[in-house]
């Protein structure tokens, strides 16, 4: 009995760790057909798109058209990848006038091209599609349709695709790597609703018992940023002075949120100044900026910024540093919209090197704090977020299988850049990398290497070992120290290969420079008096 009972036991705790096992590794053939520049993908480049279509909200139905143009790069190219997740379907594909053959692989589809297609050829295809898409569960983290009514009980509907990717709800090349130059979206609705998506409003046309709004798109876009909101929307707008001349910043909300959001929303225009200053001009200045009101927290679609912070400050009336600062601004908008620079300007190639998204913006909280209130709040408000880092797993994913990296990508990103400015010890000099990164990758798509490389160059250091440290490992740099004989001894443990950072201390009540390695150094000191300079994020312990 007693050996059967630990037969069971061994039993059931290998089948748990059979499963974790599997859990470790276990993408599908479909997370690489959506996650990698699979061949199908890589011999046309995306040039523009055209999505028109219909929503129905009484049927939680949608149906329309993608027209997708592009580039023939490279052979051979017989079959094209769309992707569409199911339950929605592709019904037809045209080319030239002729219907193309479509071969369904779960998400993926495969279009047969009937003949070779010659390099530097411009083509166009039409993709038909239709059906119920994918309701959000939790928008915007479990996206698709938001199918919500108002307080009138109108229609309130929006859009939401971020890592799930836009195919939830229209199909299209969903791959990060590839994004169209410019797009017109147009999206009928019943008469009564307005509809607001990226770029600016070309024109309503009016039919019998719906309206059709185009708006149009002028700069490249990711297609996770493309978006659809429709309810009983009011607008009001400003004309910014920026550093690359007069932006256009409108605002749409629900027409009884009219006067909570014109005293609110005089964030936006303090985060365009905050921004501009430090990151370099608004990246969209063709397109507009907007704040679109939506039924979910809020996302950073491009050049139209959705939010539903309940127009409270700090994070639905929270702060997540807990020091005060984070109630000076409204999270929605600043973290958002900061995105229109790290995320929508500088995209990541694949979803793993998402830290360049989340990183940078949830840094640019504090740069905002730092524009209004001084640098001292900003540090305290960026370390003050550090306790709700878990060091769970590594900033950065798997490639190739559409893997984001930790949840930590927030918080210890951003503590990592505070860190790195340290190292810069140069305001301006950081200010310029800052802008930099934006001018030397305008409305690009990078990878972490390429981030990394183009700051190693401009502060001439050798970061690898730093960003190996933060970005590819859960180890946070401990420096253990002891005090004898008047010497304190210290030295870093938990750390990568030929990780050096030097760091900023005081001894003695002096403020220093030390340069700590893996091995033990020595330095003078008179009494106990030692302490670490709290922006290096790294733990001290005396040992
Ligand atoms: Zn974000």
């Amino acid at each position: 009995m007693k050996y059967r009972l630990i037969l069971l036991f061994i039993l059931i705790i290998s089948s748990i760790e059979a499963q974790l096992l599997q859990n470790k590794n276990n993408f599908t053939k479909q997370d690489t057909l959506r996650g990698s520049i699979t061949p199908e993908r890589e011999w046309w480049d995306l040039t523009y798109y055209h999505l028109d279509i219909e929503v129905k909200p009484e049927l939680k139905f949608i149906s329309g058209k993608n027209t997708i143009q592009y580039k023939v790069i490279s052979e051979p190219n017989e079959f094209m990848q769309i992707d569409l997740q199911q339950p929605m379907e592709i019904t037809k594909a045209i080319q030239d006038g002729k219907e193309l053959e479509v071969q369904v692989e779960g998400n993926a589809n495969f279009i047969l091209i009937p003949k070779k297609q010659e390099i530097g050829d411009i083509k166009t295809i039409e993709i038909y599609y239709d059906g119920y898409p994918r309701e959000a569960v939790r928008a915007p983290w479990g996206g698709g349709f938001s199918w919500k009514k108002d307080k009138n009980g109108k229609h309130f509907i929006a859009t939401s695709c971020q890592g799930l990717g836009a195919s939830v709800w229209w199909p299209n090349k969903d791959h990060m790597y590839d994004e169209a130059d410019s797009m017109d979206i147009s999206v009928t609705i019943p008469k009564e609703l307005m509809n607001v998506s990226n770029g600016r409003l070309k024109n309503i046309e009016e039919h019998d018992k719906t309206i059709t709004t185009h708006w149009t798109v002028k700069n490249p876009i990711n297609n996770y940023g493309v978006n659809v909101n429709i309810g009983d929307y009011v607008n009001f707008s400003e004309v910014y002075d920026g550093e690359k001349g007069k932006l256009d910043m409108d605002y749409w909300v629900l027409s009884y949120n009219l006067d909570k959001a014109k005293k609110q929303f005089k964030d936006a225009p303090k985060m365009m100044k905050a921004f501009e200053h430090w990151f370099g001009p608004y990246p969209f200045y063709e397109d507009s900026f907007k704040l679109v009101e939506v039924p979910y927290l809020g996302m950073e679609h491009q050049s139209s910024v959705t939010y539903g912070n309940q127009y409270k400050n700090g994070y639905l009336g929270m702060d997540l540093s807990d020091t005060g600062w984070g109630l000076k601004f409204d999270f929605i908008i600043i973290h958002e919209a900061g995105h229109e620079w790290f995320a929508n300007n500088i995209t990541n190639k694949d979803i793993a090197d998402m830290w360049i998204h989340e990183g940078f913006t949830a840094y640019s909280e504090n740069l905002f704090l730092d524009y209004y209130y001084g640098k001292d709040a900003s540090a305290e408000y960026v370390i003050g977020t550090r306790k709700r880092i878990q060091n769970d797993r590594p900033l950065i994913g798997e490639y190739g299988v559409n893997h984001e990296g930790s949840g930590d990508m927030y918080y210890k990103g951003a503590n990592m850049l505070h860190t790195l400015r340290q190292l810069v010890e140069d305001d301006d000099k950081w200010r310029e990398i800052l802008r930099g990164l934006n001018a030397e990758f305008y409305h690009q798509t990078v990878t972490t290497k390429q981030i990394e490389d183009y700051i190693s160059q401009q502060t001439k250091k050798d970061l690898t070992a730093f960003f190996n440290q933060y970005l590819r490992t859960t180890q946070i740099p401990t420096l253990e120290y002891k005090i004898e004989n008047s010497q304190l001894k210290f030295r870093y443990n938990n750390i990568v290969d030929d990780f050096d950072m030097p760091i900023e201390v005081e001894i003695d009540g002096k403020h220093e420079w030390i340069f700590p390695n893996s091995e033990w150094k020595t330095k003078p000191i008179k009494g106990e008096d030692f302490a670490v300079d709290k922006d290096f994020y790294i733990y001290s312990k005396k040992v």
